[in-house]
């Protein structure tokens, strides 16, 4: 490989640090020792609960692959979401699967079977929303225990249903159908099968006394609380029982902190009126942002306060979550009588193959997840799951992309990457993997790129495990050579000899302002107005601050949060939205946020523009009666828009003759060099790069998955 080049090359190993590999540590057997669940035995300890992927029964093919995937990696029950028994229980426009008809089993039967395929069990959560859905499509009215909206969804839509109570056959129809569903559920060859009362579902509804007023058997003390929950497993039991295990999740954070008359909770005295009726419990937290929580906010095993009394009550196995990556974690779980299975939602999304990966000594290889929550913000947004650290999460089927496995290079191409951050990492990793020769280079003394920044900002320290990840298994590929320290030229790419030149050289957030009707304005220049870039290279912040945030996303409330670190005591941070952070009502941190700047006394003023700053005082415009406002500030920080760093690229692509002449076939853009975003799309920019090189593009650049439908037509 020709490297005419002044670049200072590290010093990493070229060589496997690990001569252990294919080994599994015996510390970690407990976690391969197979579980009994009734009727089936689940293979391992690894249980891949359920979860939200955004995948309805309209991409069959799509949500079967993304399971198998986990199955192949080792996963011993691969779940489904939450997945609806009857057109009552609709909650379009979030996605939804559901098991009504044949078509449904013919649909849930291709991930069935391919889970199958890797010695896997398949469950299936059934699943009924009582007053938490507002069943938009099927029109028909929500129903209840007593006629109350679930508040935190419903309140304020006042253009929903409102639910019904329901009566004694209410009741018995809701019974049918979750014996029906079992029914459908065994037939599509499902062997966990579910009965869910969590997170303001219908039966968990009938647990609480504030949606549960009923004066008749199912209502008042816990026994009567607890009767449909009882009764759904009864018949669940009757319907698949001697074939399928009858799995019980749960939410537990309000039924702990409630006092009971007969045991030490409500919790406890739900779990001793079910004891053993279940064949698996599976507890969980009530909220999303409380069960699905992001890293920023709580660590590894956050749950376990909540849920760890459970195992002790029952001799039936327990499941329970909590973003556990490291299997010390998971084997400490085990040995301390917290769980039996160890589950796994975001964990099995951000490395499908975590169990292979444990099993074979390779723990060092195992892309841990980041807590992000992109992934939960996907169902928010309605659409198949994404991943920030596995960029083929939802690709599986579509676009063909394995986690672990890349297709060879299509040619001898060598490629220069001009950037080390998260989207240049993960195309020189991509491109490794297909067994280019690449060339990393940055100017910088470290890799990492945004995320040296970003991941020192307050909460988001495991946001470096993007880099870490990339770095360790980089540093084991002879074919990859990294250097730091370099900052490339345009002369410099047309002498280094590649065929190919990718630049992700990122992007630089603006000055730039907007008035109202949300047209920009221009910049705002000046001494003290400052962006994130200004705050990475060290810019001294004189109080008081204001901090105005239109970008919305995580960064202006990590930079405020991380002036109150710096000693700032009088920080003001400033929205046109309505919220701190608006859009991170999408992944689950935005109460978190708020409690955050409550905490740290940093002021928040919404639906407010910034229209003038002069160095010792800000003026602020409110969004809709434009009544300005000032206040004495010294530091304006903008926290609003990025543009490409593409001076590399005009450069280059104007140099056409001398790229022939060096025999470069392609200069392109990735990551926030391209299109700046959020980490998740950098990533799978740079991967999809790496993938796409040299391969002939179809009409369409994925496959389209298609329901099975059959319509029946009136006779
Ligand atoms: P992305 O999120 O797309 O990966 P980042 O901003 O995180 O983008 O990373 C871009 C990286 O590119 C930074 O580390 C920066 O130092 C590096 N970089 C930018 N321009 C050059 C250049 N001309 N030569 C070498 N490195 C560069
Ligand atoms: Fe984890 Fe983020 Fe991936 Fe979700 S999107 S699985 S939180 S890394």
């Amino acid at each position: 490989m020709a490297q005419e080049t002044q670049l200072a090359q590290t010093t990493f190993s070229e060589q496997n640090p690990n001569p252990e590999v294919g080994k599994r540590n015996p510390r970690y057997d407990i976690l391969f020792e197979p579980v009994k669940l009734g009727p089936v035995t689940a293979p391992n300890r690894f249980y891949q609960v359920p979860h939200a992927s955004g995948m309805t029964n309209a991409l069959p093919h799509v949500r079967a692959k993304f399971r198998e995937i986990k199955a192949e990696g080792g996963w011993g029950v691969v779940c489904t979401g939450a997945c609806s028994i009857h057109p009552s229980s609709d909650d379009a426009p979030l996605p939804f699967a559901k098991l009504w008809d044949d078509d449904d089993i013919r649909s849930h039967a291709l991930m069935t079977e391919a889970v199958h395929r890797h010695g896997a069990l398949a469950g299936v959560e059934l699943w009924h929303g009582g007053a938490c859905v507002g069943n938009r499509t099927s029109r028909i009215a929500p129903i209840s225990p007593s006629g109350t909206p679930w508040m935190a969804t419903h309140v304020g839509f006042m253009s929903n249903l409102r639910p019904r109570v329901m009566d004694e056959q209410d009741i018995r129809d809701l019974l049918h159908w979750q014996a029906e569903g079992a029914r459908k559920a065994r037939r599509a060859g499902f062997d966990v099968i579910y009965v869910y009362a969590g997170m303001g579902y219908l039966p968990y509804e009938f647990l609480l006394p504030e949606y549960n007023q009923r004066s008749d058997a199912y209502g008042g003390s816990m026994a009567n609380r607890s009767r449909l929950v009882r009764q759904l497993l009864e018949v669940t039991k009757e319907a698949v029982g001697d074939d399928c295990a009858v799995a019980f999740r749960v939410s537990m954070e309000e039924l702990r902190g409630r006092t009971s008359e007969n045991a030490e909770s409500e919790g406890h005295e739900l779990v001793n009126l079910l004891a053993d009726l279940p064949d698996l419990w599976d507890v969980k937290m009530d909220s999303s942002p409380t069960d699905c929580s992001a890293s920023r906010f709580s660590p590894e095993g956050s749950h376990e306060p909540v849920i760890d009394f459970v195992k002790r009550l029952t001799t039936t196995p327990v499941v329970g979550v909590g973003r556990f990556t490291s299997p010390d974690t998971m084997v400490s779980q085990i040995k301390r009588g917290i769980l039996d299975l160890i589950g796994g939602a975001r964990p099995s999304i951000a490395d499908p193959f975590l169990p292979h990966k444990i099993n074979e000594g390779r723990e060092d290889e195992i892309r841990e997840c980041i807590g992000c929550n992109i992934c939960i913000s996907s169902w928010h947004d309605g659409v198949p799951v994404r991943c920030t650290q596995n960029p083929t999460a939802g690709e599986e089927w579509r676009r063909g992309w394995h986690p672990e496995r890349m297709q060879p290079k299509k040619s001898e191409d060598r490629v220069l990457i001009v950037g080390g951050g998260p989207a240049g990492l993960e195309c020189a990793l991509s491109l490794g993997r297909r067994g280019h020769d690449v060339t990393l280079a940055d100017q910088r003394t470290a890799f990492g790129g945004r995320l040296l920044f970003e991941g020192a900002l307050p909460g988001l320290s495991a946001w470096r495990r993007v880099v870490d990840y990339r770095l360790g298994r980089l540093q084991v590929m002879p074919n990859v050579q990294l250097f730091l320290d370099s900052p490339l030229s345009a002369e410099e790419i047309l002498d280094f000899g590649c065929e190919r030149v990718v630049l992700a050289t990122g992007s630089t957030w603006t000055t730039e302002l907007y008035a109202s009707m949300e047209i920009p304005v221009g910049r705002l220049e000046g001494p003290n107005v400052l962006t994130p870039d200004d705050l990475a290279a060290g810019a001294k912040v004189e109080g008081p601050v204001t901090v105005f945030d239109f970008d919305n996303y995580y960064m202006g409330g990590c930079v405020a949060e991380l002036l109150h670190e710096q000693g700032q005591r009088d920080i003001t941070y400033v929205t046109p939205a309505g919220h701190a952070s608006a859009w991170t009502f999408m992944t689950n941190e935005l109460p978190r946020i708020h409690q955050a700047f409550a905490r740290r006394g940093i002021k928040l003023l919404t639906l407010k523009r910034v229209s003038a700053f002069d160095g010792d005082q800000i003026t602020l415009n409110d969004l809709f009666a434009d009544t300005p406002l000032t206040l004495p500030c010294k530091t304006l920080v903008i926290v609003g828009m990025r543009r490409p760093k593409d001076a590399l690229l005009q450069e280059l692509r104007a140099r056409v003759d001398d790229l022939a002449k060096a025999g470069i076939k392609s200069v392109d853009p990735i990551g926030d060099a391209l299109a700046p975003g959020a980490l998740t799309h950098v990533i799978h920019s740079g991967h999809r790069y790496a993938r796409e090189l040299g391969e002939t593009s179809d009409a369409y650049p994925y496959k389209l998955d298609a329901p099975f439908v059959t319509v029946s037509m009136p006779a």
